[in-house]
């Protein structure tokens, strides 16, 4: 069915041990839309994004993918399905090169004509990473990293992109740089989900927005009319 969402979140909930971080949440993404997720800090929005990747078990509702409840599918099956994590501070692999790191994230897969087209695809995207193939990549800027971990997330051929803070701690123009780059592999036909801080620039690259606070979603829109919003603009946009 193409008009059936990729993902679908209905009733989200996630605890850790007594304390529920997601508190029933709804959420819709169909194929290749750019979607952020703001909010201020702790209002859930890694937790969620971890829960769909399988790394964090649910407390109740559901999760859909392609039409199938995939709660009880284990995280590296989620993958195997499409479903790819970035997570927070990047994970990547600091003591191995630049290439090897690339190449992990094709470990799940065995067609190896495939993962080499898929590499000169994310050297032409990202053509410093390709610069760099044979240097360790804890030695990297912090942008560079970056790119690396979206270019080894980009390896394992998602279907769907989850990304966590990939402005985090960089400078306003490496972070313009990392949403260009995101936008390309989205208009590659990838869904992705991006969570992040940076409200208005996520805002202004996404097609549409859901804000949360304390476990749920309080606003859900297009990326324009969020910007335009002004609840959205006094809590996140820094205005009074
Ligand atoms: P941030 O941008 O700071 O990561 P966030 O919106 O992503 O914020 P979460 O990290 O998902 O928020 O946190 C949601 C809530 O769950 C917070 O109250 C946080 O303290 C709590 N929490 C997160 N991780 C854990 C954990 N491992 N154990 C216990 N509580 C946690």
């Amino acid at each position: 069915n193409p008009v059936s969402p990729l993902l679908q979140l209905q009733g989200l909930q996630i605890a850790y041990g007594g304390i529920q971080a997601v508190k029933g949440i709804d959420l819709e993404l169909f194929k290749g839309e750019l979607v952020c997720l703001i909010g201020a800090n702790g209002a859930g929005k890694t937790t969620t994004l971890n829960a769909i990747a399988g790394v964090l078990p649910l407390a109740g509702g559901e999760i859909r993918y392609n039409g199938d409840r995939i709660n009880a599918v284990p995280a590296h099956k989620r993958l195997r399905q499409g479903i790819a994590l970035v997570p927070e501070g990047r994970g990547i692999f600091t003591r191995l090169t630049v290439e090897e790191n690339l190449r992990m994230g094709a470990y799940t897969r065995t067609d190896k004509d495939g993962i080499e087209a898929d590499l000169e695809k994310v050297y032409t995207m990202l053509p410093r990473v390709k610069e760099r193939l044979p240097q360790v990549a804890g030695t990297l800027s912090g942008g560079e990293q970056q790119m690396v971990a979206i270019g080894r997330a980009l390896l394992s051929r998602p279907r769907l992109l989850l990304l966590d803070e990939p402005s985090m701690g960089l400078a306003p123009l490496v972070v313009e740089k990392i949403f260009e780059v995101v936008q390309s592999v989205a208009k590659e036909g990838v869904t992705i989900l991006l969570v992040e801080q940076n409200a208005n620039l996520a805002l202004e690259f996404a097609q549409r927005g859901y804000v949360m606070e304390s476990g749920k979603v309080t606003l859900t829109g297009s990326g324009e009319s969020l910007l335009a919003d002004p609840k959205v603009r006094a809590a996140y946009l820094g205005e009074a």
